[in-house]
């Protein structure tokens, strides 16, 4: 019988690479917030039972109102404050887990960590982390590194290069059995040396607890949006993934410009992939 599954989503960082003043997940991509992205994606999902929110202290009115009930994400059992690191926002989570905020099954079932930040997390890649958690209690959505990768000293000196074929780059979600992220984030929090340098909940089960953690595949479209440019890769692949939906395209130069046109008829696509009159 299928667990029951709910999905913590980050949405609590302060976002200070991108230099705007709004925080990075509530930016509109294409019409409507970063953030909507990937909680339509846990809307739809026949894995994803719940929702936990993880907002800024002090914005959860503005989510629930702006982003929640604007959009009807119905799935969404809590909207809570995060932390001033990461890990504090999804040891909020987890205890929101634990208090009972998505249902008594929840706390026997499994939970995948989302960073709000990654709008293009798909069906596919959530029915691959379910399959991998299932058999191995513990799994990371990531890719293989396109490039090869230096550790380096204080002073920029490589000292080491892994193999690249055991090199990857990790994404969210990260899978987890709910008992046993929630036992290794317990550890954790009981000491605050150990949380020097973790910047993501693999590390945490890796440092605390006597499971491996398997990478499972990811997609190389499951960025992250962190900086400006970003946010134009945000739009290409937007534009990308409704281009696939439609049947008949034509690309022309128009000066400099890629136009792209609805074949037989008198429509454009504009740089989101939206269909308008051409002119
Ligand atoms: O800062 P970074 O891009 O690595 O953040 C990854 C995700 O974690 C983002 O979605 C961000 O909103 C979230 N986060 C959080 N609480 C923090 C820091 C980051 O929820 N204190």
């Amino acid at each position: 019988m299928k667990k029951r599954c709910v999905a913590i989503v980050l949405s609590a960082g302060q976002g200070k690479r991108m230099g705007t003043s709004i925080q990075k997940q509530y930016i509109e991509l294409c019409g409507k917030p970063i953030i909507c992205y990937c909680l339509e994606a846990f809307e739809k999902s026949e894995i994803i039972d719940d929702v936990i929110m993880v907002a800024g202290a002090g914005q959860e009115d503005y989510v629930t109102e702006e982003i929640v009930n604007k959009y009807h994400f119905g799935k969404v059992r809590a909207v809570i404050p995060g932390g001033k690191e990461r890990y504090d926002s999804v040891w909020n989570g987890l205890k929101a887990i634990r208090d009972g905020m998505a249902g008594e099954e929840a706390k026997e079932g499994y939970v995948y960590i989302h960073d709000g930040a990654r709008p293009f997390v798909d069906e596919q890649i959530i029915k691959r982390g379910y399959a991998c958690v299932k058999a191995n209690r513990a799994c990371v959505a990531g890719v293989p590194s396109k490039d090869t990768v230096k550790i380096v000293d204080e002073n920029q000196f490589a000292v080491n290069t892994p193999v690249r074929k055991y090199v990857w780059i990790v994404q969210t979600p990260q899978v987890f059995e709910t008992a046993l992220i929630r036992h290794a984030y317990f550890k954790l929090m009981e000491n605050e040396e150990n949380e020097t340098g973790i910047t993501d909940d693999a590390m945490v089960v890796e440092r605390m607890e006597n499971c491996a953690v398997k990478l499972v595949e990811g997609s190389y479209e499951n960025i992250k949006i962190t900086t400006p440019e970003d946010l134009i890769l945000a739009e290409s692949l937007i534009k990308k993934m409704k281009l696939k939906n439609l049947k008949k395209v034509l690309t022309i130069m128009y000066h400099y410009d890629i136009i792209y046109l609805v074949a037989d008829t008198q429509q454009q696509l504009n740089k989101c992939g939206e269909v308008s009159k051409w002119s």
